[in-house]
């Protein structure tokens, strides 16, 4: 069984997740972003037990926050192969394009773990299975973890991530929505920004997996 804590950070509203494994009390956070400190002060008390660092793709506004996770924990980044240069270039993680953010408040750092469909990861013993959903971008991931779905900027509570920066393809996000809702067993899902929601809703409401779109 796993916790899950969401922060809504920064201007962009990301959400990052805190994940515990209630067994181990091992910790992953996914898209750790903006405002830092808040993070910091949020897994503070068990920074020896953060493990993962689990990026859904290569945005700024999804990863600023690594490096200096990772100094502060020691734990492993992971991120999809196709995706993970945005650690180390501002310019494929688009922070040089942000005016006031510019490239220089992105701190480089590399991967440890390059991320391909189907692997398997371990947070103490829970199962953390990589889902590759191209579409966004070209190496954007969702994470399955028990029935819960960290979906990124691929699926939104209503909608679906941009497909017009570069390396997104419509036909891609297309495919890999179509991968999403096959898949049987996902209930929740949370996305990389706005409310949590489920997958059923999706399948009911959302025009890009209900047929209207
Ligand atoms: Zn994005
Ligand atoms: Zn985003």
């Amino acid at each position: 069984m796993i916790n899950v804590q969401t922060l809504t950070l920064g201007p962009m509203y990301n959400n990052t997740y805190i994940i515990t494994d209630e067994v181990t009390g091992d910790v992953a956070v996914v898209d750790p972003s903006f405002r830092l400190r808040a993070l910091l002060e949020s897994v503070d008390s068990m920074k020896y037990k953060v493990k993962l660092i689990l990026l859904t793709h290569r945005h700024f506004d999804h990863l600023l926050g690594a490096a200096a996770l990772k100094e502060l924990t020691g734990a492993k980044i992971a991120i999809h192969a196709l995706d993970k240069d945005g650690l180390t270039d501002p310019e494929i993680s688009r922070a040089a394009f942000q005016g006031r953010l510019s490239a220089d408040v992105q701190t480089p750092v590399s991967a440890d773990i390059h991320l391909t469909d189907g692997d398997l990861l371990y947070l103490g013993k829970t199962e953390i299975e990589v889902l590759h959903t191209p579409g966004h971008t070209e190496g954007s991931v969702c994470f399955m973890i028990g029935n819960a779905l960290f979906s990124g900027d691929t699926l939104f509570a209503g909608d679906i991530g941009r497909t017009d920066l570069p390396t997104g393809d419509m036909d891609d996000m297309r495919r890999s929505l179509r991968n999403i809702a096959a898949r049987p067993g996902i209930g929740a899902v949370y996305p990389g920004h706005g409310e949590a929601t489920t997958l059923a809703a999706e399948l009911a409401n959302n025009p890009y997996l209900n047929g209207e779109c």
